[in-house]
């Protein structure tokens, strides 16, 4: 059980320059202080990640945003009055007080405040902003309990608070309100609110969610979120050439035909968007686990958060 002091410590490390991994309604995230450069610095070698690859901060209330934000759109004020707290950054001018290292030397910073009791208080008791990726390395697939953090990083990040499996299980949604001459809000990664649920608020989004040769969000690699274990995503069959191969399958509902598969994992019985996100990164672990030659993942109705776990998906496939 997690107490108070608990909360205490965490948010004295993060005080100090150190690293906590946290839960949010999302994924599990490896948190530093975002006003500290050096603690962040220490946030990119731990996961890996490349400097160009913008971290998003974590505020615990809407109130704080003028701290970290330099400017709020109307529509933005719109977006954050319904979501917020919840799965969804928004990408503003920047305070100058959030150092180039959190926004890869951008003048704009991508700011979310998370829908999760324990992230808040941990993020009030620090008194700052945190700034928090994914708590796994860098390309691999998302943490989503307290024990995928562990089993990545060991005594490398000592201190992960356990909050429970997260509730949405996918990243948030990025929607960014700079470099629009037309005022316009674009998508930059669909996740845990839904483009639909984002467009009855603000009106038609611009989408720019793959990887250009000078990307405006440079987090949008082709190839991400993925297992070690090669993925293919396939409607229907695959072809082996040999009975010898092990082949897993990621499936939405449960198959009809299993014949022929390794392992299996039902991303939901009832056909439940929803809960197939909160599975889809454990149910790809558990897979990735299992010595398997490669995944076939079927895909998913692309409504609703079935775009996010697609977006997902077909990054986890791409080579
Ligand atoms: P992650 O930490 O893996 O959830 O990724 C955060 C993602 O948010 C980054 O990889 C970028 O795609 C996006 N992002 C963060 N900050 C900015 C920014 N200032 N401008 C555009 N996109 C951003
Ligand atoms: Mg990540």
């Amino acid at each position: 059980m997690l107490t108070d002091q608990n909360i205490i410590d965490a948010a004295r490390l993060i005080r100090a320059g150190g690293l906590v991994a946290f839960p949010t309604e999302t994924v599990y995230g490896l948190g530093a202080n975002a006003l500290d450069a050096v603690a962040v610095a220490g946030v990119f070698e731990v996961k890996g990640r490349p400097r160009f690859d913008p971290l998003i901060v974590h505020l615990a209330e809407p109130e704080q945003l003028m701290d970290v934000a330099r400017s709020v759109p109307p529509l933005a004020m719109k977006l954050i009055d319904k979501f917020w707290p919840g799965p969804l950054s928004l990408v503003l001018d920047k305070q100058p007080s959030i150092p180039d290292i959190v926004t890869a030397g951008l003048s704009s910073v991508a700011i979310r405040c998370p829908a999760h009791d324990l992230a808040r208080r941990l993020i009030q008791a620090a008194g700052v902003p945190i700034a928090a990726p994914s708590a796994n390395r860098f390309g691999a697939v998302s943490p989503t309990t307290a024990r995928h953090v562990v089993e990545q990083f060991g005594d490398e990040v000592p201190l992960v608070l356990d909050g429970g499996p997260c509730r949405i299980g996918l990243e948030s949604t990025v929607v960014s309100f700079v470099d629009s001459p037309d005022g316009r809000p674009t998508l930059l990664r669909p996740g845990g609110i839904t483009r639909e649920e984002i467009e009855r608020v603000v009106g038609t989004l611009k989408i720019r969610m793959h990887e250009e040769a000078q990307p405006a969000s440079p987090g949008q690699l082709l190839r991400h979120y993925a297992p070690e274990t090669r993925l293919v995503l396939s409607a229907d069959g695959f072809c082996t050439g040999s009975s010898a191969v092990k082949v897993g399958l990621l499936s939405f509902q449960r198959p009809t035909s299993p014949a022929g598969f390794a392992a299996i994992e039902v991303l939901s019985e009832q056909g439940c968007l929803r809960e197939a996100a909160a599975n889809l990164f454990a149910a790809l672990r558990r897979l990735d686990a299992q010595g398997l030659d490669f995944i076939v993942a079927r895909p998913v109705p692309e409504v609703d958060l079935g775009h996010a776990i697609m977006d997902r998906l077909r990054r986890a496939a791409a080579r």
